[in-house]
C-alpha cells in the first residue's frame, strides 16, 4: 500500500520516534508547527475518521487520546493543542488517521 505512514510504521522510511508500542507509533513532524509536533499513529491503516464504520476502529482512534496524555506528562508538556483534520476537503494531507499534538508557542 503507498501509504507515508504505514512506511513509517513499517520502518521502510525513517522518523524520529517519540514512543512505540505494538499498534501504535508516534514520532515528531517533519514540519513542526509548534515547538514540540508528534503526530500519534494507529499502526492500523484506517483511511479518515469520518468514514469509520465499525466501532473497533472508533476504539482505535480513541486511544491516541491515551497516549497523547501519556506523552504529555511523560514529558511534562504545559499545554497543548490536539488536532484531527479529517480528509482534504479539512486539511487532511496523509490519508492514514494520525492525532497532532503541539505544544510551545509559535502555534500558527
Ligand atoms: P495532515 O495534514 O493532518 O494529514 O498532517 C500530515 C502531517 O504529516 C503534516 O503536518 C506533515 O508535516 C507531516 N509529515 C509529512 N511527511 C512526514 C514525514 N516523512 N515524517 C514526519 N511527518 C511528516
Ligand atoms: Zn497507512
Amino acid at each position: 500500500m503507498d501509504c507515508l505512514f504505514c512506511k513509517i510504521v513499517n520502518k521502510e522510511i525513517p522518523a524520529d520516534i517519540v514512543y512505540e508500542d505494538e499498534n501504535y507509533i508516534a514520532f515528531k513532524d517533519i514540519n513542526p508547527k509548534a515547538k514540540i509536533h508528534l503526530l500519534i499513529v494507529p499502526k492500523k491503516h484506517i483511511e479518515r475518521f469520518d468514514k469509520i464504520d465499525n466501532y473497533e476502529d472508533v476504539k482505535i482512534t480513541s486511544w491516541l487520546f491515551n497516549i497523547a496524555h501519556e506523552i504529555i506528562k511523560e514529558q511534562k508538556l504545559e499545554g497543548c493543542r490536539l488536532q484531527m483534520n479529517c480528509w482534504k476537503d479539512h486539511g487532511q494531507e496523509v490519508a492514514h488517521i494520525h492525532l497532532h499534538l503541539m505544544s510551545g508557542l509559535k502555534l500558527k
